[in-house]
């Protein structure tokens, strides 16, 4: 049983990974690695300069590595409320069950429609239908939340990144029962 699942791994569901991770929660990150941010090339991310859309995708895989969530390859077909959280369908068969949820799948709402989320018109160029959440990133069922485009935030991956970190902080600061914040200092010269 991991504590939170993530499905996605574009910039939206890696940065919520990484957070997730970082925090002790153990966390899984299931994508089907059909992303297609690896075709842009972004001259617009904040501090990075010129990058591809690759680039990003691959340096925030290993940072999601490093950050203690597991990763793995699939694709997922459905989830199922169970008693003590959700079980996640594979097409391969495999089973992953988890107490929270993150959905950050993009601009493809076919998962979130085969569960029964509730979902809205999307706002955004090219995004039609998108997944209906409060400020905070909770969905209509209680315990699965979801985060950037397919969320219906702004297709840019400033953004979609930012929305997955926030998501993740706040699952996390429900969780503990306080806000959560995760700062590291440079450490002091000897
Ligand atoms: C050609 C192109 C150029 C772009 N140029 C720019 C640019 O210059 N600047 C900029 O800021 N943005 C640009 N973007 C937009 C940017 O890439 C996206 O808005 C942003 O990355 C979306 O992030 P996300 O994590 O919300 O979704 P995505 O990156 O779409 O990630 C969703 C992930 O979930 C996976 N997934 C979906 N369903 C399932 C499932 N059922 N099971 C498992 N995995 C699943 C997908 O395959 C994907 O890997 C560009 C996009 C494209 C396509």
């Amino acid at each position: 049983m991991y504590d939170a699942a993530v499905v996605g791994g574009g910039p939206a569901g890696q940065s919520a990974a990484i957070f997730l991770g970082r925090s002790g929660l153990k966390t899984v990150l299931l994508d089907n690695e059909k992303g297609l941010t690896k075709r842009a090339l972004l001259k617009n991310h904040y501090g990075t300069g010129e990058l591809t859309g690759e680039e990003l995708v691959k340096a925030g895989r290993k940072q999601v590595e490093n950050s203690g969530t597991e990763i793995h390859h699939a694709q997922v077909t459905t989830i199922h409320q169970t008693d003590d959280g959700f079980s996640i369908e594979t097409e391969s068969g495999e089973t992953f069950e988890a107490k929270q949820v993150i959905l950050a799948t993009g601009s493809n709402a076919r998962l979130a429609r085969t569960i029964g989320l509730k979902t809205k018109e999307g706002q955004e160029k090219y995004v039609k239908t998108v997944i209906d959440t409060d400020p905070a990133g909770h969905t209509s069922i209680n315990g699965i939340w979801a985060a950037g485009v397919a969320a219906g935030v702004s297709v840019h991956t400033i953004v979609t990144s930012g929305d997955g970190a926030k998501t993740a902080i706040n699952l996390i600061s429900e969780l503990k029962g306080e806000r959560y914040t995760d700062h590291e200092a440079v450490p002091a010269k000897k």
